[in-house]
């Protein structure tokens, strides 16, 4: 079995194998385990197709069915190439800055970015936006890579906490400055459409580091994403 590509950070185990190191700080990690990345996408979507089957079965359903027969393969390839895809490093978008030639030297802030996540407790979909703003050092990068940053974390099973932090800690990697925020405001469908049926609550969660632990400059951020 061969890993689809060799990554820098990559590590050897018992087996001879290569695989991925992606803790980069292990307290807000997505919690993998070491094998991760043994498999190819296409290994893992029969696979998974294989035990999605199972599961529909187990509950009674008929796979022969016209309209169930493709379900299993459906769902298989979703998880990986688009609601999960944000687990494999492959995916990461690569963040080109550009010379702050502008010399612009305020806030800048991306608000209202579509945020879907997936509930790691009960794998259905939590919907959101996020708001993320920064101060560039000499350095500005292209406004859809922000969107980009936020959509990759996403698309992996999540906490949003967790989320939160693992975007504010790429943002601070990838534009150099610990001055960054993150904002997210977000229903989570477990609440929503199970357990307590809550259609009305949503759940805020923020990082705030740098110049944005000041309160002024904090209430600046807040006042623009409100209005
Ligand atoms: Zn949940």
């Amino acid at each position: 079995m061969k890993l689809p590509v060799t990554l820098s950070n990559s590590t050897t185990n018992g087996n001879g194998h290569k695989s991925v190191s992606t803790r980069v700080n292990p307290a807000i990690s997505s919690p993998l385990h070491a094998n991760a990345f043994l498999l190819s996408d296409d290994e893992k979507v029969v696979l998974i197709a294989e035990k999605f089957a199972e599961i529909m079965e187990i509950m009674g359903l008929d796979l022969k069915d016209d309209s169930l027969s493709g379900t299993p393969e459906r769902v298989a390839k979703m998880y990986i190439h688009e609601t999960f895809q944000g687990l494999n490093p492959l995916n990461k978008p690569d963040i080109t800055l550009f010379e702050n030639n502008y010399a612009y030297g305020e806030m800048l802030v991306e608000r209202n970015i579509t945020l879907h996540s997936t509930c790691e407790h009960h794998f259905v979909p939590i919907l959101g936006v996020c708001h993320v703003a920064y101060f560039a050092t000499g350095k500005v990068v292209g406004l859809s890579k922000l969107n980009r940053i936020v959509k990759y974390y996403a698309k992996r099973p999540q906490v949003q906490e967790r989320l939160t932090e693992q975007i504010a800690a790429e943002l601070k990697r990838s534009l150099q400055t610990e001055d960054v925020a993150v904002y997210i405001d977000a229903e989570h469908l477990c609440v929503k459409t199970r357990g307590i049926e809550d259609c009305a609550s949503s759940t805020v969660t923020s990082h705030y580091s740098g110049r944005f632990k000041d309160a002024g400059v904090r209430s600046e951020f807040l006042s623009a994403i409100r209005s």
